[in-house]
């Protein structure tokens, strides 16, 4: 017989229901630069559009996140030991109508490799296994979300090196890299987000097998591949709309008014779903009633927008 295994301790536990009652969940506004590197379109487009539940972060993993900050500040005091002037820290990175949002970790002159160059600064932690993979391959093959964040920083301050500083959790080994700016990637990343956000229709999966690597532990693939209904929301709502020109500025075309982003976590009582987003075959819509039919896999009548509670299987005709 295995051996039982042993209860976590009450102060364990405690200290890490501590740390969720802490934690506010909150939902991004656009698509951050760090999730730019992210193979799958439809993945950000499920971002973006709050496809899925919000994530239960556990205790112990928000430790790990209040780790790599103190191991930040650590690597910042590191390149001013050595002289490196590094300023700027948590500047904003807009980009595509505000809709690519993040902060960048700061800038640095001095830095010895080329003094006089200004330097994106992007600094990460890492475990052991993560750490030897970028030693052995280099940030662009071993961390591609970390290379797609340090390019679109680049692009958005006008810089052409990124110091790419990494340090190892295990034993404080220290890996630094100097990535060279390269527009081409960057012009590539940044239609494929305008074509991510202006979208109604959920892009290409990277996979139509749920088993396959990529898909399973993405958090969307409830929605993605097993057909759960997506979250209610402005986002998931058929008349929702992104805007250009301004600083990630959202509206609703039934309603003709822009939307803060509580009302949209909300919803309206007119919310209608966007169809592209409903695991059903859709079979009819009254423009005037306001509703669209839908045809379930066990052959009922769900009917969106008839009792204005987004419940499928609330409403048969
Ligand atoms: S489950 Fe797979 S195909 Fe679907 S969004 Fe996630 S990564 Fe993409
Ligand atoms: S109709 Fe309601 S739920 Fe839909 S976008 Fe407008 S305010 Fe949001």
């Amino acid at each position: 017989m295995a051996p039982l295994p042993r209860p976590q301790a009450s102060t364990v536990r405690a200290i890490y229901e501590a740390y969720e009652a802490a934690n506010k969940a909150y939902d991004s506004w656009g698509l951050s630069v760090g999730e730019m590197g992210t193979e799958c379109d439809r993945a950000l487009f499920y971002n973006f559009r709050w496809a899925s539940q919000p994530e239960e972060i556990d205790g112990r993993k928000l430790s790990i996140f209040r780790t790599g900050d103190r191991w930040e500040e650590v690597l910042v005091s590191d390149l001013e030991r050595i002289g490196v002037e590094v300023y700027d820290q948590q500047d904003r990175i807009r980009l595509v109508h505000g809709f690519v949002r993040g902060k960048c970790d700061g800038k640095a002159v001095g830095v010895p490799e080329a003094p006089a160059t200004e330097h994106l600064c992007e600094f990460k932690s890492s475990n052991d296994k993560g750490f030897k993979e970028i030693v052995k391959h280099g940030c662009q093959k071993a961390k591609p979300l970390h290379y797609t964040q340090c390019q679109l920083g680049m692009y958005a301050f006008g810089l052409t090196r990124c110091l790419y500083y990494v340090v190892n959790k295990n034993d404080d080994a220290r890996y630094v890299e100097r990535l060279h700016f390269d527009l081409e990637f960057c012009l590539r990343q940044l239609a494929r987000a305008e074509r991510i956000v202006f979208t109604d229709a959920p892009p290409s999966r990277i996979s139509d097998n749920p088993d396959f690597f990529g898909c399973r532990f993405c958090k969307h693939k409830a929605v993605c591949h097993e057909g759960a209904m997506p979250r209610v929301s402005c986002r998931t709502c058929l008349h929702f709309q992104p805007e250009r020109g301004g600083d990630c500025h959202v509206s609703c075309a039934r309603w003709s008014k822009p939307l803060g982003i509580e009302e949209q976590r909300s919803a309206c009582p007119a919310m209608l779903f966007l169809p592209a987003l409903v695991p059903f075959e859709q079979i009819d819509c009254d423009p005037e009633a306001e509703t669209i039919t839908y045809r379930t896999p066990s052959g009922a009548l769900w009917i969106d927008g008839a009792a204005n509670d987004n419940e499928p299987g609330s409403t048969n005709a």
